[in-house]
């Protein structure tokens, strides 16, 4: 054990210590607060300032830390203890995580177990243990395709509404992989910076979707008062009415008798003549014009456009105006990969597993306890299990730092 984390440690050494290895500086770097957790010490060290880029990798070059992170907010002396920082603003920022998507691959390779107890399971690790109520959890998890994927999507339904909801411009959006299973979105812009916590949660929860006034009260009210099913509720073609309508015409225009069921839907009249369903009532707002489709059936309808639609983001980041973040440019400790950063129109294409390796260079000698089939560096590695095999560094260090392997005797 002791020779695999000084195996990681020289490679870290090598990255943090290399000329060619490009750290970009956050925009006005000396108003923000530095943190960075020691590989060996596994204490986080916090409150540095740093007057340049330079003295920062001076110091990264010396202690190699294992991971790195600034804040999104802006001091006017970093380096004090936070009640006498003085906050002058942080940018608006978005953190999309495998570990709080539910994908069909989490209840595979992603395990937890309460410290306390010992209770473990399969997929999301919960907040709390439904056994003794502790929060602390050892987990063990993968970072694969489906969970990029999905992260994936979750960003591109966050940059919808970013450009078309909020008016930024791409040039004011930057995107990176950050350095595990998600993507970080940045907004620098001036505007933004003063938005207290109240206003980012507002934000936040109109990415999420929560308490959408269309579909939370007007609907209920109308419910309550006893209306007949007419106008139930009018979308017109801006923000979350333009989403839930486009997305209510695509849904019911390829739906299935199944896609229905797994919403709760039941009503065949919804499928016997899309065209005019989809014509009057979503697009003319003449709902009570298709017998026998209640109020509740088109508001489920609705909910599951909304559930759909909405961008699963860790609120906790966006709402958290003092926060840290990974540094662009630096390693995470649980991978070995870089948090990088690329153009928002390339969010597709992007591939994180070659344009976030680090370690290109050379392989080395593990002893692999179980890792399922991957992709790093343009090939495709395992499965494994309690073997002793060459791999590319990028590969082996990956193990390591993800407990899977062991430098080979
Ligand atoms: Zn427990
Ligand atoms: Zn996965």
């Amino acid at each position: 054990m002791e020779a695999s984390r000084e195996y990681v440690f020289q490679k870290f050494c090598e990255y943090y210590r290399d000329p060619l290895t490009v750290i970009p500086s956050p925009p006005h770097h000396e108003q923000r607060e530095f943190g960075y957790l020691m590989f060996k010490e596994r204490f986080m060290v916090r409150h540095r300032r740093f007057a340049s880029i330079k003295d920062l990798r001076s110091v990264l070059a010396d202690t190699i830390p294992s991971d790195v992170y600034h804040s999104c907010a802006y001091y006017e002396n970093p380096e004090f203890d936070m009640d006498k920082k003085n906050w002058t603003g942080s940018d608006l920022v978005f953190d999309i995580d495998a570990d709080h998507i539910p994908t069909t691959c989490n209840k595979i390779h992603d395990e937890f177990r309460c410290l306390k107890c010992g209770f473990s399971g399969l997929g999301i690790t919960p907040e709390i243990c439904p056994c003794c109520e502790a929060t602390k959890f050892e987990t063990k998890i993968w970072a694969c395709d489906l969970c990029i994927q999905s992260a994936r999507e979750e960003t591109a339904k966050l940059m919808d509404i970013l450009e078309n909801d909020f008016g930024f411009s791409q040039n004011e959006i930057r995107v990176f992989f950050s350095g595990h299973r998600g993507y970080h979105v940045h907004i620098e812009s001036e505007v933004v910076r003063s938005l207290d916590a109240m206003a980012r949660k507002e934000i936040v929860d109109y990415v999420t979707g929560l308490g959408l006034a269309i579909l939370d009260k007007e609907v209920k009210e109308k419910k309550s008062k006893g209306n007949k099913a007419s106008n139930k509720f009018s979308l017109h073609n801006y923000g979350w009415n333009r989403r839930l309508k486009v997305g209510m015409q695509n849904f019911l225009l390829d739906a299935t008798k199944d896609d229905l069921k797994e919403i709760g839907v039941k009503n065949k009249a919804l499928l016997e003549n899309r065209d005019t369903v989809i014509q009057r009532a979503i697009t003319e707002g003449r709902w009570e014009s298709i017998h026998g489709v209640s109020n509740q059936t088109w508001q489920k309808l609705a909910e599951s456009i909304r559930e759909n639609q909405a961008s699963k983001i860790d609120t906790v980041v966006t709402t958290d105006i003092h926060r840290l973040i990974r540094m662009n440019g630096t390693l995470h400790g649980k991978t070995g990969l870089k948090k990088v950063e690329f153009p928002a129109k390339n969010l597709q294409d992007f591939d994180p597993f070659i344009g976030a390796v680090a370690f290109k260079k050379g392989e080395a000698k593990v002893l692999v306890s179980d890792a399922p089939e991957f992709r790093l560096v343009g090939q495709t590695l395992g499965p494994y299990k309690n073997q002793t095999v060459t791999l590319p560094t990028a590969a082996a260090v990956m193990l390591i730092c993800k407990r899977r392997a062991e430098v080979a005797p």
